[in-house]
């Protein structure tokens, strides 16, 4: 998963802009050279950090990536299949090869869910039965596998229905809603959606035809989103030919992730599973989805009212609401319990040894995983070569790298929820932050222009001044510097000018939809994404596979290489820095557009709800955060290097996150603890979750509430950070 979740909305920058002239920030845009302060270092540790950095970035190879990348995708590999665990044991041997310590294999028993019988047939007016699989073509020898499933979905119910089909656009609320207003109920019927337009969750889709009283629900590929009438379909192109699928989980993991059956502890062998019936995140309706080859004929037999203007896809065909089309729909799936693997890495940092940064990337995928999400597996493993090389020549982090290799995160965000759950309590005091990479180049060189794909990276805002401080120091494939080619294609792809400031090209709101979640939602620890984004059409397909990335994705693996470079100088800055670089003047920002952004897009009545008091802590906390990088960069600049003093400070540092989660959690979603960041049901961003959700009921009681809630962690925040820079001032 990860595609459509992180990606900036159009108009983002705009809003930056706005927040930019409110909120001053000074103007950061040159290059770096060897005598800029690198963020979190005393000058002489800079210098030694640029030389480790080289040393690294000269490591990583396109030719090693290209083969790591044919081996994760030369067979099928979705969660709890023979396959996808014979990789676990690969990744484990190459890892204890590559020179990583501990490596581990870590076991969950999941509840699982796989077809067993899966159809669809047309009863009238004519017959008509879908093929539910995917053409083989004769230049990708990998599409006539015939381990490839056919169409299915991830804890879809079981079912048997025979009705008639209603065609609801996105599966949206409002779109029953129009359906209503057109006299048409789909009480007991088939609803057949659409992907996106716009985008949804396939499992909020789901979830709102359940609730609509719907049987059965249908979700297909129209052209119009990532087929013909984007552009060139595979295998000339990126986009998805006729009969391309994208499978999926349908969990409503947007409530709880994980094993549904163990919500908020871990599913370690004899753990307690409560009964599927109790599961929250289970849906109760059967689903499948569907390629436009079998779409097209329920779509255009029908015969009632048409669909309004907006409701019309890129089919040559009048889409109508409904009429005269019946179907029979069978979904048999065998839900059980099955083995996951997560296997688990780490080099232990020569003077840190309990201060981790965590590195992860997920290997199920739901055929070949081509992008998603074997090109970050790609990635990852010339990541650990390299990182491997370096500690056997004798250079090893600070902190302790620990890398993760996730199963299941197709199904639920499995193995990770799983893993943060059983190591929560170390979690939360150790980790320094997260970096995911789900799929780590989601997009077509071959029709990317001259400025190349899209660098489309997102982070928890602390992180994100670092973030772009590190992309000053690789190239990118188009030869620029990777921050180079991040501007001009944040421009390119917004259509209007480059953000005021640079840590405004980082898109600091985060969704759900990858594996980050765990860690950012439920442990409260810094996270950052990281990937390559363009035309993308195959998502999920069979055809999202090995000849689409070397001949559509990246022929030349230059951006799989320059994954692993900005990957691992993230981690390597936040490894091997004397204070820890995070930026919470930068974060203050944040959530004032945050805030700002809430209270334009709904209009908040200033009777009704009082948000003076937030946006005025927000002041203090965004004044103490400034403050204390100014304190924090003097006394770096100093020279001196003081362990104790800067560990006492690193401490507290990492305690800001932590002091966004309330234990009771967002109301009716207690998993998810983070007062700034949670995901919408439908996985895009939600910021302000509790108070958020509030507004958007009306419900002023609650919106009061829960802004309170809020008021007080920046307050706690502020007073941390007043006090940190004191003590760090006092024995300077
Ligand atoms: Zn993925």
């Amino acid at each position: 998963m990860g595609k459509v979740l992180w990606a900036a909305p159009a108009g983002f920058f705009a809003i930056v802009i706005l927040s930019a002239a409110l909120f001053a920030q000074r103007q950061e845009s040159s290059p770096a050279t060897a005598s800029t302060p690198m963020l979190g270092f005393t000058a002489a540790r800079a210098v030694s950090e640029r030389k480790v950095e080289t040393e690294f970035q000269a490591i990583p190879s396109t030719q090693k990536a290209r083969e790591w990348h044919r081996t994760f995708t030369a067979e099928p590999h979705p969660a709890a299949s023979e396959r996808n665990n014979q990789l676990a044991d690969l990744i484990a041997d190459e890892w204890r090869k590559q020179g990583w310590e501990d490596v581990t294999l870590r076991r969950y028993e999941v509840l699982h869910s796989r077809p067993r019988s899966i159809s669809l047939e047309m009863t009238a007016p004519v017959h008509y039965t879908a093929s539910l699989r995917e053409d083989p073509l004769e230049v990708d020898p990998d599409t006539k596998n015939p381990a490839v499933s056919g169409a299915y979905f991830g804890y879809s119910a079981s079912g048997e229905v025979t009705a008639e089909v209603v065609y609801a656009h996105s599966g949206n609320p409002e779109d029953y809603d129009l359906l209503r207003k057109h006299g048409i109920s789909v009480k007991g019927k088939i609803v057949m959606v659409r992907y996106s337009n716009p985008y949804s969750y396939r499992g909020f889709k789901a979830l709102t035809a359940e609730r609509e009283g719907a049987a059965a629900l249908l979700i297909y590929s129209d052209p119009a989103e990532d087929g013909y009438a984007r552009g060139k379909v595979f295998p000339d192109g990126p986009w998805g030919p006729e009969s391309h699928i994208q499978r999926g989980a349908i969990t409503y993991d947007y409530i709880v992730p994980g094993d549904p059956t163990t919500p908020g502890w871990a599913s370690v062998p004899g753990a307690r599973h409560i009964p599927p019936e109790e599961a929250r995140s289970l849906p109760k309706i059967p689903a499948l989805p569907l390629s436009w080859h079998d779409a097209k004929p329920l779509l255009e037999n029908m015969n009632g009212s048409e669909a309004p203007k907006d409701w019309q896809g890129a089919l040559p065909i009048k889409y109508r609401l409904t009429g005269g089309v019946a179907a029979h729909v069978k979904v048999d799936m065998d839900t059980s319990l099955q083995p996951y693997t997560v296997v688990e890495a780490r080099i232990r940092g020569s003077e840190l040894p309990d201060e981790w940064v965590l590195l992860g990337n997920h290997r199920d995928a739901w055929v070949f995983g081509g992008v998603d999400p074997s090109s970050g597996t790609a990635s990852m493993m010339e990541l650990t070569r390299a990182i491997g090389e370096m500690k056997e020549r004798g250079i090893r982090p600070r902190r302790t790298l620990v890398v993760c290799s996730w199963d299941g995160e197709e199904y639920a965000l499995t193995g990770s929820t799983e893993w943060g759950e059983q190591f929560a309590e170390d979690l939360k005091r150790k980790l320094v932050a997260y970096l995911n990479v789900d799929e780590s180049v989601a997009g077509a060189a071959a029709t990317a222009g001259p400025e190349g794909l899209s660098f489309s990276p997102a982070a928890v805002a602390s992180l994100a001044p670092m973030l772009v401080q590190a992309s000053k120091e690789v190239r990118a494939p188009s030869g620029k510097s990777l921050y180079e080619a991040w501007r001009a294609t944040s421009k390119r792809d917004d259509k209007a000018s480059a953000p005021p400031f640079d840590s405004g090209l980082v898109e600091t709101r985060i969704g759900s939809g990858s594996d980050h979640t765990v860690f950012l939602n439920h442990l409260g620890r810094p996270v950052i994404n990281l990937g390559f984004t363009g035309d993308y059409g195959v998502y999920h397909s069979m055809y999202d596979d090995h000849y689409w990335m070397e001949n559509i994705g990246d022929p030349s693996f230059e951006y799989h290489v320059t994954l692993t470079r900005i990957w691992g100088l993230v981690a390597l800055r936040l490894a091997n820095s004397d204070v820890l670089p995070y930026d919470y003047g930068f974060y203050a920002m944040a959530l004032h557009h945050f805030l700002t952004e809430l209270e334009l897009r709904n209009k908040v009545d200033p009777h009704k709800l009082k948000l003076k008091k937030l946006h005025e802590r927000i002041g203090d906390f965004q004044k103490a955060g400034e403050e204390l990088r100014e304190a924090v960069g003097h006394g770096l600049d100093s020279g001196e290097n003081r362990p104790e003093k800067e560990e006492r400070l690193n401490q507290e540092l990492l305690q800001v996150e932590s002091n966004w989660l309330h234990p009771d959690g967002i109301p009716g979603r207690p998993w998810f603890q983070h007062l700034i960041y949670a995901s919408r049901y439908t996985y895009a961003h939600m910021e302000y979750p509790g108070l958020t959700e509030a507004v958007e009921k009306g419900d002023w009681k609650l919106a009061t509430e829960q802004a309170e809630l809020v008021e007080r962690a920046v307050a706690k925040n502020t007073e941390l950070l007043r006090k940190a820079k004191a003590s760090w001032e006092k024995n300077n």
